[in-house]
């Protein structure tokens, strides 16, 4: 599916949904975009299926264009979009991370989900910090995340 954006009022802020695929098609959209953004936007992520390498550059120019002289946050980040926080700092830029999903496996049934960390709840401050048990909902195991901790939270200490 084709990249496609949909503004919502959240207070003083707008919330920009963005969904489906960020890829060497997205840029025209991200050009559009980018003549209509407020002053304080938060970048919603959660329903971005995936990106490759060309929607990576797309982006990282529409980023650095869009935040020029506003605020912008990121919000329920994908585990692909951290991994991306990750690898290239210049895919936030200099945009708060508000919130993202880490993905864990449970040991015992290999149930599958995505764990929400937040600003202010749950989300570490630091590298190391020790995270809260998250349980199966199935089975009342114990689930894992699938990547190493510290490293799906590095950009915590950037
Ligand atoms: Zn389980």
């Amino acid at each position: 599916m084709a990249l496609v954006f949909q503004f919502e009022a959240a207070g003083e802020w707008q919330r920009c949904y963005l969904s489906g695929v960020i890829n060497e098609d997205s840029e025209i959209t991200l050009g559009n975009l980018v003549t209509q953004l407020p002053p304080k936007v938060v970048f919603n992520f959660r329903r971005v299926e995936s990106i490759n390498s060309c929607g990576v550059r797309a982006w990282i120019s529409f980023i650095r264009q869009a935040g020029a002289g506003r605020e912008v946050a990121f919000e329920e980040c994908t585990p692909e979009v951290v991994s991306q926080i990750n690898m290239i700092p210049n895919f936030r830029a200099n945009s708060r991370v508000l919130s993202v999903y880490a993905s864990y496996t449970c040991g015992q049934c290999n149930h599958q989900r995505n764990e929400l960390f937040q600003e202010g709840r749950n989300l570490p401050k630091a590298t190391g910090t020790q995270l809260d048990p998250v349980k199966c909902e199935k089975c009342g195991g114990m689930m894992e995340m699938d990547e190493i901790e510290d490293e799906f939270f590095a950009w915590v200490a950037a």
